[in-house]
């Protein structure tokens, strides 16, 4: 009857709601609101043709996709690991470097799935506040410490951290492993990718969820040092040798190695476009917006509750992400959609706020 005293008991993350139907405007996940680049189709077309290699197992190394992220990024195939989106990628990568008496740095509002791998993995940590404009603090991550993990852009706060204090972390902690999570990197940002061959320790994390219009494909990277990269094989070899599927590969391959730079760059341009005017609308709606340099816009209102508006989004089929949490529980994260799409959301909030 003792059972459950041996059940590893974990309190999992909740990612947003996933509704279905018609009419929804979905705004509260991130997802990039224009369809991936053409060569996706073309993959789905030739994988329905070859469907008779499915009866395989798929490649353990993924070489074809792993190959093409190191031709377009410029790095060396022993410096890029893929995964089952960055989710995967990064609890990989917790298990494998997180291996310390000393505390894993992060800040205290961020990414809520690193706490969830921190606890699941019984790695103790440490949540650094975030200043009260909600930037990063560099100097706070050179304490002692078992590993620093950052998203930059910060999530949900949409808060860029320039490069330079970016190195300071990655220079001041030459014994810990940092990662630097770039979900959102495309959006705005200079990614630290080019400084992985300055510091063995750095890790650099992506997807094709966001800027890539694939989040339902699963596809997540990590570009490190060969050493760094080899320690995440090992682990995610002792873990299942098969996390990518035959699909994801060919579809991941085929965007990546796409010569089709101008769909991704007019993709993330239009959505740039979108969030720049969404400032303005939104603040010409009395609400205060934290400088983004994601998809997505982090906001709150002087007179109005967080969760009330998110509700009364909600009735009206508009979806937005809410947190309960301590210090946002009067933000709103709002996914940059078309301009179609925010067009009713500003209308939605018009009649929301009167
Ligand atoms: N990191 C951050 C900061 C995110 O917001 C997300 C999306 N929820 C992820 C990683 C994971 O994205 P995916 O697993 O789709 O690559």
């Amino acid at each position: 009857m003792n059972w459950e005293e041996k059940v590893r008991k974990v309190v999992p993350y909740v990612p947003g709601e996933q509704p279905t139907g018609s009419g929804i405007v979905k705004l509260n996940t991130n997802e990039n609101p224009y369809p991936p680049a053409p060569g996706v189709a073309d993959a789905l077309r030739s994988m329905a043709n070859d469907y008779d290699e499915m009866r395989r197992y798929p490649d353990p190394d993924a070489a074809s996709l792993t190959q093409a992220l190191a031709d377009h990024y410029g790095v060396k195939e022993d410096q890029v690991f893929v995964g089952v989106g960055s989710d995967d990628v990064l609890a990989m990568s917790f298990l494998t470097f997180f291996d310390s008496d000393k505390p894993l740095l992060f800040p205290d509002i961020t990414y809520s799935f690193y706490e969830v791998w921190a606890k699941l993995f019984r790695i103790p940590h440490k949540k650094m506040p975030l200043r009260c404009d909600f930037t990063i603090d560099p100097e706070a991550y050179l304490e002692p410490n078992g590993g620093v993990i950052i998203a930059n852009p910060n999530a949900p706060t949409s808060i860029y951290l320039d490069l330079d204090s970016i190195e300071k972390i990655v220079a001041g902690n030459p014994d810990s492993v940092v990662i630097i999570d770039e979900a959102y990197i495309d959006f705005g940002g200079k990614s630290a990718l080019p400084l992985i061959n300055k510091y063995e320790n750095l890790l650099v994390v992506q997807t094709f969820s966001k800027s890539r219009s694939l989040a339902g494909a699963r596809i997540g990277m990590a570009f490190g040092s060969a050493k760094i990269i080899s320690y995440l094989k090992d682990v995610k070899f002792s873990f299942n040798s098969y996390t990518m599927s035959q699909d994801a590969i060919r579809i991941g391959a085929a965007v990546a190695s796409l010569s089709d730079e101008s769909y991704f760059s007019d993709v993330t341009n239009r959505i740039v476009k979108t969030r720049e005017e969404a400032v303005e609308r939104f603040k010409a709606l009395g609400f205060s917006v934290l400088p983004s340099a994601t998809n997505f816009l982090f906001v709150s209102h002087s007179d109005r509750n967080a969760s009330d508006i998110y509700n009364a989004l909600k009735e009206k089929n508009i979806y937005v992400r809410y947190f309960n949490s301590p210090r946002i529980d009067n933000h709103l994260r709002i996914t940059i959609g078309t301009p179609e799409e925010m067009e009713k959301l500003y209308n939605a909030l018009q009649e929301v706020l009167k």
